[in-house]
């Protein structure tokens, strides 16, 4: 039996594997028991990442039982990050929802998490793991100091970045690619489209089979695409801003020292053995080659949107609900301040 094609679905959940032969029954079991309960059209959409136990071949085995499960299969082992973007690209579901497929987190938390969406209207509903089952030293503490760093640089204060149980609404992940290990900063991508968020806290489990993929070495890979993420969240449509500032901020004194140095000549000094000359130098080469990579950066970003007809903006596909203009407002013909929900009075 398979699920009818074409089918509406309310919600699918995405979940990437990476060996995790035993915990794939009791994932794909739990799951059905609270969906087939919450009353919504589902599918769960299993993405092996070319595992090398054998997850595929139990996946494969379990979609003659469970008509909801659509797995999909990876050659070769690609990462969590292309493993989840390769779920939202498969599913059809309204809301998408991601899990971890080694039981840490908790399919009884899914309908809190869909609830939540309904109930205030947000785009993203993120877990937090209040009560985190990793290891306290290796795993958590990296984690808050990560989190705390990334809470100043983006400014969007989330708890729990890393926790992968989240909801989403369809339309947010549509404007969002993820490369890299860039799975964790979805929701901030998403907020710079203007997506809402908010949090619920979540259960945690230690895991119970298999091993984690990641160690500490991680964490350093969190800064650095921190950095990334900065980057393209200010200068992401206008390189040259921030290639351009650091250039003149080398070229301007480095051209100042050139010219004292050049003055002193023509007076008659000798500057050949001086080493103020070697900085001068490298300050100019330095400022202009910066300057060079901004105007590339300028023209790489124009190569990005527009073959693809790409733009630099997104747009809401729902019209906002109409509000009548405050009566004074009208009467002078001036916009309301603010759209949204109409006032109770
Ligand atoms: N995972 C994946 N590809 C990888 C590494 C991990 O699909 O290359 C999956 C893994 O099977 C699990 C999830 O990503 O479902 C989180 O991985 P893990 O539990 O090892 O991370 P941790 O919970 O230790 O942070
Ligand atoms: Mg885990």
């Amino acid at each position: 039996m398979a699920v009818e094609k074409n089918k509406h679905i309310d919600v699918s959940i995405v979940a990437p594997i990476y060996n995790e032969e035993d915990s794939i029954p009791h994932l794909v079991k739990k799951i059905h028991e609270v969906m087939s309960v919450s009353g919504k059209s589902w599918e769960l959409v299993c993405v092996d990442d070319g595992s090398k136990d054998k997850s595929a071949e139990i996946l494969a085995a379990l979609q003659e039982d469970y008509p909801e499960l659509s797995p999909v299969y990876f050659r070769r082992n690609y990462g969590q990050t292309a493993a989840m973007q390769a779920g939202f690209d498969h599913a059809k579901g309204d809301v998408l929802v991601t899990i971890d497929a080694d039981l840490q987190n908790d399919p009884k938390d899914i309908p809190n998490l869909l609830e939540h969406l309904e109930k205030t209207g947000v785009d993203i509903v993120s877990g937090w793991r209040k009560n985190r089952q990793d290891a306290a030293l290796k795993r958590n503490l990296p984690s808050k100091i990560a989190n705390a760093l990334i809470q100043r640089v983006t400014g969007i204060y989330l708890h729990d970045l890393g926790c992968s149980l989240k909801a989403y609404r369809r339309e947010i992940l549509e404007d969002v690619r993820i490369y890299g290990e860039f799975h964790r900063f979805i929701p901030i991508m998403a907020s710079q489209n203007g997506a809402t968020i908010d949090e619920v806290v979540v259960t945690h489990h230690a895991r119970q089979f298999g091993q984690s993929k990641y160690g500490i070495d991680r964490t350093f890979r969190v800064v650095l695409d921190l950095i990334l993420l900065k980057f393209l969240l200010t200068y992401m449509n206008r390189p040259m801003h921030a290639f351009g500032y650091l250039g003149l901020a080398l070229l301007i004194p480095g051209g100042l020292l050139g010219t004292y140095l050049t003055a002193l000549k023509i007076l008659g000094q000798d500057i050949g053995g001086r080493p103020l000359l070697l900085l001068a130098i490298m300050l100019v080469l330095m400022g202009v080659q910066l300057i060079g990579m901004g105007v590339l950066g300028e023209l790489m970003m124009r190569i990005y949107h527009e073959p693809h007809g790409r733009k630099q903006y997104t747009l809401k596909r729902k019209t906002p609900k109409k509000t009548a203009p405050k009566k004074e407002a009208a009467a002078k013909g001036t916009k309301p301040a603010t759209r949204g929900k109409k006032s109770k009075s």
